[in-house]
């Protein structure tokens, strides 16, 4: 893509999250994280170039693979996709700043073994299906705070931030803002455990997040237009 309209995007975006964060509270601060699943290196070095630095990938091998060729640019990586536990030591060697999809206890533990045996720790927020929809993975809302405590009780390796939720894939206003207040509340529980971080909005949603509190923000087609 061209710097130029990689540029504007970025602009656009960044400007309407501020037109929504000030109507939610000035104090409220959110962190954007681009998507980049969609793009190869180039952008992304582009990307950073224009002041980006936290970036999103769903794929363990495509986390790789970036991270390679980034040539040691210091971008903060977030795996945001689902972890398959044939992918678990290879996530963890690549050493990315958080892991967003934490969505069963068995992942959990298999992956708190693993980091245990790495010496590892990695952040980690619990994945909730806040959509009621059955084809997405994630924590049911009422197993979300039970299991949160549990995994900070056993996974010493594992260090829960928070949560994070996919808004359902509808244009329904009202079941999307269904979807985040039901992460809203189970995030303000949750932040007696020191829950500090609500992830949830992306290019079709996230003002609707905002307006439910939403602290980050993870947004790949709006910047990158594909
Ligand atoms: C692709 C993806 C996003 C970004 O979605 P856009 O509609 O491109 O903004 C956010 N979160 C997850 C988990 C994704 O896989």
């Amino acid at each position: 893509m061209i710097q130029n309209t990689l540029k504007r995007n970025l602009t656009k975006i960044i400007e309407s999250i501020e037109t929504e964060r000030l109507k939610y509270s000035s104090h409220q601060i959110i962190k954007l994280i681009a998507v980049s699943k969609y793009v190869d290196i180039n952008d992304i070095v582009n990307l950073y170039n224009i002041g980006q630095r936290a970036f999103g990938e769903n794929k363990v091998q495509d986390l790789e693979t970036k991270i390679i060729s980034s040539n040691k640019l210091p971008l903060e990586w977030h795996f945001i996709g689902t972890l398959q536990e044939n992918k678990i030591n290879k996530l963890i060697e690549l050493n990315p700043f958080m892991f967003q999809a934490l969505d069963s206890i068995k992942l959990a533990n298999a992956l708190d073994s693993r980091l245990q045996k790495h010496n590892k720790k990695l952040s980690c927020l619990l994945e909730i299906n806040t959509s009621l929809e059955d084809n997405k993975s994630g924590f049911k809302i009422e197993e979300a705070l039970q299991a949160y405590e549990i995994i900070q009780k056993n996974n010493k390796n594992i260090i829960l931030k928070g949560i994070m939720t996919i808004g359902p894939n509808t244009n329904n206003k009202k079941l999307i803002e269904s979807s985040f207040k039901n992460a809203k509340d189970i995030f303000d529980k949750l932040q007696n455990n020191g829950a500090k971080i609500l992830s949830c909005g992306m290019s079709n949603d996230y003002k609707i997040a905002i307006a439910n509190g939403a602290n980050m923000l993870r947004i790949g087609n709006s910047i990158f237009k594909i």
